[in-house]
């Protein structure tokens, strides 16, 4: 297993997909706490996009996860469901709108080998939370390790100067962990750069519906 603070690639100039989608969905009730959990960018929201940093929760649901964002504790753009969740193998929530920085790493946080050491790292990134307690007994399923690298990929093509994928463990190694030593990051960077290995199903899922006993108040 590698350190997760040592989770970092960059994108190489060839290979940049022309489109891919991601099967997504509003996690219900989530926009009456955007102004808890994220702001304005202050570069341009598709130019000024450098990075994607990868996280975990350490918690075991995306109930859990968003009751952070509700709290205004932070703020993250997609959310992977877990493998005991009936989204799993469906559909990604979508958290926060693309266009406003969320808060999933803190402003004074940086790193020389990401964007030339700029801090206020959340206004010219993305943020991807995958639901996975980090802990050896829930290691991450392949569908949850298969649709962020689709996330990727699908940034890839939208974003022209996204170089970056980075772990939030490098972002603040003295704070985090995450996504955690179990995440397998070799295949992650496989799968996004050799798109062969992603199977047409990740890739066309149709967004199901939403599920009738899903309230907003989970
Ligand atoms: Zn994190």
């Amino acid at each position: 297993m590698r350190d997760p603070k040592e989770f970092h690639f960059k994108l190489p100039a060839e290979g940049r997909p022309v489109d891919a989608v991601i099967p997504e969905q509003w996690y219900p009730g989530v926009r009456d706490c955007w102004n808890k959990c994220s702001t304005k960018r202050i570069y341009h929201p598709i130019e000024g996009i450098r990075a994607v940093v990868i996280h975990a929760t350490a918690g075991q649901s995306s109930a859990g996860a968003v009751s952070v964002m509700k709290a205004g504790k932070a703020g993250f753009h997609w959310l992977v469901p877990d493998e005991d969740e009936p989204q799993h193998g469906k559909l990604v929530w979508a958290c926060v709108p693309e266009t406003l920085a969320a808060w999933h790493v803190r402003n004074d946080k940086s790193h020389p080998d990401v964007n030339d050491g700029k801090n206020k790292v959340n206004h010219w990134s993305l943020g991807i939370e995958i639901v996975n307690r980090q802990s050896v007994n829930d290691p991450f399923s392949d569908w949850q390790v298969r649709i962020t690298a689709q996330i990727i990929r699908y940034c890839w093509a939208k974003y022209p100067n996204l170089t970056d994928i980075v772990s939030h463990a490098k972002l603040d190694p003295l704070r985090r962990t995450d996504p955690g030593a179990g995440f397998p990051w070799e295949w992650f960077k496989e799968l996004i750069l050799q798109p062969a290995n992603i199977p047409e199903d990740i890739i066309n899922t149709p967004v199901a519906g939403m599920p009738d006993d899903l309230d907003e108040d989970i």
